[in-house]
């Protein structure tokens, strides 16, 4: 049997690792009695000090002994309990493991009691256990981490890395709490004073500033078992990693590679590679269907049906990032899904490059009478006033912005647009590539590609790994346009290709679906490089020659965009627009 002071400091290893532990720990705590303020303080990266005050329950003089031994817990009393566990505690192990590492004060005090209970213990031993004055909840004051413990000590990182893990562990704390009020105190100085009673968007600001929260897409959907509501962040605030991607279950911060997973696939075709969005995702699940006890410091949890909440969160975040949502905090776009826009005729002709000859796009929406052409300005470069765009009075409705008009272009290539909150610049090249790719997507998915038959079919033969690929997913492959069929042992007659594939190599081709297959195993394997082959395609075939759009095609093109499910970047991740609004020219101008 090893003596509880061994077994305590064995445990500490686990449960903390480093002085945002003993924040996490601490904070879970408060959290726990009830508190609606928590004061963090520390010093010298929390080497020296982590300290938080609560107005939760607080403790009687005989639970503040008894909370510092090992397996005390006042939150779970039998085994089924942990099935229904709702705190963010059970294990009744943190005070004890972090009062041997530490010189530990705990003062707490009943409500209702006269006095409250101070109880000092350094390395593990009690020292002093009194009555003292002091305020009705608990604060708790860890002194000297691994004091006793040099070679834990020795592996603390520098201050400052030290203080960068507590500032992101309280940033997590107060993300999953924001009803709570939280104070962060770091040398003396005040970092966050974070209002109590607040929204989670409004705990947002606080944290991360307005112009963040501008760029924030609200989240939302439910399967009646699981519910999901929170935040995805578009391209402009993504992060080249997933440092600020926060999810939380039943109120305590977890992951699961699973979830990950889901965040990552949902974003596809709309970051760059190595980009990685912004999200808070708040889940609400029956606390019997997530396992939170499979590490010690509960970092990881485990999910008793995975794929059902992958493909739930994937909807999500998809359903989000479209503009189908109407979030009011980030429905900051010109144009708007629910518009009272009539509904258009969706199967125009190609829209660029447009014969001189032809007639005028065919656009259903009414169009406003053009006001009398303004003369050209004598720089050929921004301005057009005075035309109001037939958009305007297409677009409108709830979105807080509304559609001004066409400015013109500069360098050439990317277009000026105004709308009542500031300017938008567009990238007719991607924003025309993000048409293509959804128009093509759609047409894969609603199976009405288009294919080409070829002058002369060829066979195609290929290495028997890759052969048995194809042949097993040979009716996806027809789906997607390809005229193939099986033509002997491992080879295969390609007789049609899919008219977005023109023009390129059959050969190429059914290697590159097998090599998909095999990245992506079977079915996301194959839409996988659907997806991939359409976004090139995509990428051919849109427009080039930006110089020469008139401003009905750069309408057009924005009215399409408008209409596209995520019109904020390319297929391969680059922005379509640009947004500046009023705030920010004000700020930049000094006006504010
Ligand atoms: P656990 O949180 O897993 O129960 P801890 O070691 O963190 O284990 O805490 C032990 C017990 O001490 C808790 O169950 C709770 O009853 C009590 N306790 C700890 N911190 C506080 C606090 N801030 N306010 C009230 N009670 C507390
Ligand atoms: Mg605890």
């Amino acid at each position: 049997m090893l003596p509880d002071h061994v077994a305590n400091k064995i445990a500490a290893g686990e449960v903390v690792g480093r002085p945002s532990s003993v924040l996490k720990e601490l904070v879970e705590n408060s959290l726990d009695a009830g508190a609606r303020q928590i004061d963090v303080e520390v010093s010298a990266g929390g080497r020296k000090l982590v300290s938080v005050s609560d107005d939760g329950s607080g403790m009687g003089r005989d639970d503040a002994l008894l909370c510092i031994e090992r397996h005390a817990t006042s939150k779970i009393r039998d085994l089924p309990d942990l099935d229904t566990i709702e705190t963010l505690g059970f294990r009744g192990e943190a005070l004890a493991a972090i009062a041997s590492v530490s010189q530990f004060v705990l003062v707490t005090r009943l409500r209702e009691a006269p006095a409250g209970a101070e109880v000092v213990v350094t390395g593990g031993k009690i020292q002093e256990v009194r009555e003292t004055g002091c305020p009705p909840g608990t604060s708790t004051q860890v002194r000297n981490l691994f004091f006793n413990v040099p070679a834990r000590r020795k592996f603390l990182r520098s201050e400052q890395t030290e203080f960068s893990h507590l500032r992101q562990m309280f940033v997590e704390l107060a993300l999953s709490h924001p009803e709570v009020g939280m104070r962060l105190i770091a040398d003396g100085r005040e970092l966050y004073r974070l209002a109590g009673n607040s929204s989670r968007e409004d705990r947002l600001r606080d944290l991360y500033g307005g112009d963040f929260v501008l760029a924030l897409k609200a989240v939302r959907m439910d399967d009646g078992l699981t519910f999901i509501e929170g935040f995805v962040g578009l391209p402009e605030i993504s992060r080249t990693d997933r440092s600020e991607q926060h999810v939380f279950i039943n109120g305590r911060a977890a992951s699961a590679p699973v979830i990950a997973h889901a965040v990552g696939e949902a974003c596809r075709s709309m970051f760059q590679k190595g980009r990685h969005p912004a999200v808070f995702l708040y889940l609400k699940m029956d606390p019997a269907s997530v396992d939170v006890n499979v590490h010690p410091a509960k970092k990881e949890v485990r999910l008793r049906q995975p794929a059902q909440l992958r493909d739930l969160l994937i909807a999500a975040i998809r359903k989000s990032l479209s503009l189908d949502i109407s979030a009011p905090s980030a429905d900051r776009w010109p144009w708007n899904k629910q518009a009272e826009a009539p509904p258009r005729a969706r199967d125009t002709t190609e829209l660029f490059p447009r014969p001189a000859s032809s007639s005028p796009p065919p656009v259903a929406y009414p169009r406003a009478p053009m006001a009398p052409p303004v003369a050209p300005a004598p720089s050929q470069t921004v301005v057009k006033a005075g035309t109001e765009s037939p958009l305007q009075t297409a677009v409108s409705g709830r979105s807080p912005w509304t559609w001004r008009r066409y400015l013109g272009k500069i360098g050439g290539r990317y277009v000026v647009l105004e709308t009542d909150e500031g300017l938008v610049l567009l990238d007719p090249q991607a924003a025309h590539e993000r048409v293509l790719y959804e128009r093509l997507m759609g047409e894969v998915l609603n199976r009405n590609v288009s294919s080409q038959a070829l002058l002369t079919p060829e066979t195609v033969e290929l290495p028997p790994r890759d052969a048995i690929r194809v042949r097993n997913n040979l009716e996806a492959l027809k789906r997607m346009g390809f005229g193939v069929s099986e033509f002997g042992q491992d080879t295969f007659l390609v007789d049609a290709l899919p008219a977005y594939l023109s023009g390129a190599r059959p050969a190429a081709l059914l290697t590159g679906v097998a090599e998909g297959l095999e990245q992506g195993g079977s079915r996301a394997g194959v839409e996988r490089w659907v997806e991939e082959a359409i976004a090139q395609a995509a990428c051919r075939a849109a427009v080039k020659n930006r110089a020469s759009l008139s401003e009905p095609e750069i309408e057009q093109l924005v009215d399409d965009l408008a209409h596209s499910d995520m019109p904020y970047t390319c297929p391969h991740g680059r922005p379509t627009v640009i947004f500046f609004g009023l705030d920010e020219l004000n700020r930049k101008f000094g006006r504010i």
